[in-house]
């Protein structure tokens, strides 16, 4: 089968890792509960940053959230290592811009999962991501956003959002954890 993966909050805690960063950069001590509670993709009301200011510290950060040591989601790496054992092929989908796509790959090889130059795409917009996964046929495909998810209600590929307190009000198949996948697919 196929399987399509969203990587940013999908496969890898990265909005986490970038909440750590943001404490530490500016020196502050918010919990990890008030960030865990938010319903926003976006993390800088969290630390009472507007849009502007939390766009220019996303940006600020990028590098580091991306390239040094975002941990993986537990599991990941290991789901998707034995998918690809057992002859499923993987693809990545990830809104990352173009100029991060070939370093996003070189890291993820690097942190284990298993990429294949061919079935990387990077690049497009959120609303994009559907023409990708309908063109690949894709059988199942997991992401994080809603503004991603709410295009992909109607299209025979099996969408899962993998849970968040930002998307938890969509009413869509979810998984909580990649060790869930099992049970998903042997249904
Ligand atoms: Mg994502």
């Amino acid at each position: 089968m196929k399987f399509g993966f969203d990587i940013d909050d999908t496969l890898i805690n990265l909005r986490e890792f970038a909440f750590h960063l943001y404490n530490k950069k500016l020196n502050k001590n918010v919990e990890l509960t008030e960030f865990r509670a938010l319903k926003t993709l976006e993390i800088h009301e969290a630390f009472g940053l507007d849009k502007e200011a939390g766009g220019k510290m996303w940006n600020s950060l990028a590098e580091e959230v991306y390239y040094s040591s975002c941990p993986a989601f537990e599991g990941a790496v290991e789901t998707l290592q034995e998918l690809e054992s057992e002859g499923h092929e993987i693809y990545y989908i990830t809104a990352r811009k173009s100029e991060h796509g070939e370093r996003t790959k070189k890291w993820l090889i690097e942190n284990g999962f298993p990429v294949k130059d061919e079935h990387f795409y990077c690049g497009m917009r959120d609303h994009e991501k559907i023409e990708t996964i309908r063109e690949l046929e894709l059988d199942y495909y997991f992401d994080d956003k809603p503004a991603v998810l709410e295009t992909l209600l109607d299209i025979p590929t099996k969408v899962y959002a993998m849970d968040n307190s930002y998307n938890r009000e969509m009413d869509i198949p979810r998984l909580t954890s990649w060790f869930e996948l099992k049970e998903i697919l042997s249904k």
